[in-house]
């Protein structure tokens, strides 16, 4: 029963962290399973998702009676407990879940869970505070890293891109970006070509290296 259309995910922690995910989830019509060893937050979280057991995730007797075997997705979302998180995904890996999401509250954290078999390892208040800084910093109204060295940003129309074609701005060779969407006032995003022609007040999306798309968003 492991259908590549399997909108199922097992949901190992419902802190914040875990608990925001798995309502996002539900909301998006996945079938989520929280667990966690807390009976109260089980019981918080019993309502909005879809089904929810009190375990201790380290217990492997424990892990295979909920069914976590037969998940082809789960997230481990225990942050300060260190051993709980490393010896829970572990247990995952060797049970062959083929897609493992794990939380690490620190790099070597991090570094240890991808050691143990995590296919996808994520560091939220590491990444949000770099995130931050980069809004707090500079003009940017918006900013993702899609990988090292790689971002989307998003950013008022600077003067100069203002009252002609983007083709005639040459901002692709000036910048090294690339104006991929715009937004008019009062008005969804919608696509860029090299005949847009930006307004004032419009809002674009940029994506290009990280320093350029840095060094763009300080333009006005
Ligand atoms: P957040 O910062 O997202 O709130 P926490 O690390 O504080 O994350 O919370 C992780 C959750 O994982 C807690 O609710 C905790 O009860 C749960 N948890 C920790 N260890 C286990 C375990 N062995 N089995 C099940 N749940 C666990």
């Amino acid at each position: 029963h492991r259908r590549p259309d399997d909108k199922r995910v097992l949901v190992i922690g419902l802190g914040r962290f875990g608990s925001s995910l798995a309502l996002e989830l539900v909301d998006r019509g996945w079938e989520v399973l929280g667990v966690d060893s807390n009976a109260r937050l089980v019981q918080t979280f019993a309502d909005a998702l879809t089904h929810t057991v009190i375990a201790d995730s380290t217990d492997e007797e424990a892990l295979r009676q909920i069914g976590a075997p037969e998940f082809t997705r789960a997230v481990v979302a225990i942050g300060t407990h260190l051993e709980e998180s490393i010896l829970t995904t572990s247990l995952l890996v060797d049970m062959g879940v083929s897609t493992i999401w794990a939380k690490a509250t620190s790099r070597r954290h991090g570094r240890i869970l991808e050691q143990v078999g995590a296919h996808h390892v994520v560091q939220p208040e590491h990444d949000m505070g770099e995130r931050v800084a980069h809004l707090l910093s500079g003009r940017m109204l918006d900013y993702v890293e899609l990988e090292e060295g790689f971002s989307l940003g998003k950013t008022k129309a600077p003067k100069e891109l203002i009252g002609k074609p983007l083709r005639e701005t040459k901002v692709r060779q000036k910048y090294g970006i690339t104006v991929v969407s715009v937004k008019r006032i009062n008005s969804p995003f919608t696509y860029a070509t090299e005949e847009t022609v930006l307004q004032k007040g419009d809002v674009i999306v940029v994506a290009g290296r990280t320093d350029d798309v840095e060094r763009f968003s300080e333009v006005i």
